[in-house]
């Protein structure tokens, strides 16, 4: 639990969200602001400000597990996965999550 950090408080409870799956390692929430349909994110339960610092593979595979879990559960055929690291590459939240985002189409390369 790192103070003053909004995804901390989500996973406390502190901050109201919208859960949709949890798992050992990690909460699914509906994202506040979404870019498609489905827009949710991947929150790790333990305080990480980025991706460099999962080192754990127990953690990480509950990550991929999340993932795949929301999207047997929500029946998502076509999502896109994404990780921004580094306030250069869009991250703004400096709690490590990944974003599920489907239900419309998307571009490569991203902008
Ligand atoms: P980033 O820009 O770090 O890759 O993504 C942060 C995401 O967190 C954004 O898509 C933003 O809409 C979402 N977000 C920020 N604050 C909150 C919040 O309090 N609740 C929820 N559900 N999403 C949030
Ligand atoms: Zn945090």
């Amino acid at each position: 639990m790192q103070k003053d950090c909004v995804f901390c408080k989500i996973v406390s409870g502190e901050i109201p969200s919208e859960k949709v799956l949890e798992t050992e390692h990690c909460i699914v929430i509906k994202d506040i602001n979404p870019q498609a349909p489905v827009h949710l994110l991947v929150i790790t339960k333990e305080h990480f400000d980025d991706i460099t610092q999962v080192r754990d593979r127990e953690i990480a595979a509950d990550i991929i597990d999340a993932i795949n879990e929301v999207a047997e559960k929500l029946n998502l055929r076509d999502f896109r996965v994404v990780n921004n690291r580094g306030r250069g590459a869009g991250q703004s939240v400096f709690h490590v999550h990944f974003h599920i985002l489907a239900g419309r189409p998307f571009s490569w390369p991203p902008g």
